[in-house]
C-alpha cells in the first residue's frame, strides 16, 4: 500500500490544498494530511480547528483514503515513523519553487531514505494560499469558491466583515450563496 505524507500549515485549508489532495489520491492509496505544529508561526486557527476544517472537507467532497494527523518534529523522522517514505508537496508559481528546494534538499540530507513529490498546480487554484484567504476574508472579501464551506463559515466566525457581506448576500437571495467546493 503505497502512502505520501502531505505536510503543511493548512491554516486554513483551500481548494487549492483540496485539488493537490484529490491528484495524489490518483497516484497514491492513501495519503495522510500532517499539520504541522509551528511554535513560532501562531496560526489564525487551532490545529484541531484546521484538523476539523480538512476533515469536514474531505468528507463532503467523498474523498476515500484521507486521513488527517498532526505532527511536530523532524517531518523526515515522522515519514519513516508513518511507515511510509513520501513527502508530498504541491507547487504553485515560481515563489514556491526556492522555499520548496531547499526544503526537499534539506530533508533528503536528513534522510535519503525519504522521496519528495510534488505536483503542479492547477491554473484555478496558482494565486491561492491560505495568507491571501485570510487577508481578503479579513477586510470582507468574499472567498466562495476558493475555499470549501467549512472554511467559509469558519472564516466568517472569526471575521465581522466578512460575516457582514455573507449576511447582506443571504438576505438578497432568501440564502447563502452555494460554494465551489475543490474542483479540478
Ligand atoms: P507550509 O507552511 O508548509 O508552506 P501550506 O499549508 O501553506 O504550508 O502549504 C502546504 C503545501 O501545499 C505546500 O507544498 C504548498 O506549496 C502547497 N500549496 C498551498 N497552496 C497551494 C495551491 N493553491 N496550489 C497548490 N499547492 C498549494
Amino acid at each position: 500500500m503505497s502512502i505520501a505524507i502531505y505536510p503543511g500549515s493548512f491554516d486554513p485549508i483551500t481548494n487549492g490544498h483540496l485539488s493537490i489532495l484529490r491528484r495524489a489520491l490518483e497516484i497514491f492509496d492513501e495519503v495522510v494530511i500532517a499539520v504541522a505544529v509551528n511554535s513560532e508561526k501562531k496560526g489564525l486557527f487551532s490545529i484541531a480547528e484546521r484538523m476539523e476544517m480538512i476533515n469536514t472537507a474531505a468528507r463532503d467532497l467523498g474523498l476515500k483514503g484521507v486521513s488527517v494527523d498532526t505532527f511536530d518534529g523532524l517531518l523526515v523522522d515522522y515519514v519513516v515513523n508513518k511507515g511510509t517514505n513520501v513527502v508530498l508537496r504541491g507547487l504553485r508559481a515560481l515563489s514556491d519553487f526556492d522555499y520548496e528546494f531547499q526544503l526537499a534538499l534539506i530533508n533528503r540530507k536528513l534522510s535519503r531514505k525519504v522521496q519528495t513529490v510534488f505536483l503542479m498546480t492547477d491554473y484555478k487554484w496558482l494565486y491561492v494560499s491560505s495568507t491571501i484567504i485570510k487577508e481578503a476574508a479579513s477586510l470582507g472579501g468574499d472567498i466562495n469558491g476558493l475555499v470549501p464551506m467549512v472554511v467559509r463559515e469558519r472564516l466568517a466566525e472569526r471575521f465581522p466583515a466578512l460575516r457582514a457581506r455573507l449576511e447582506a448576500a443571504a438576505n438578497r437571495n432568501g440564502h447563502g450563496n452555494s460554494s465551489g467546493g475543490g474542483n479540478d
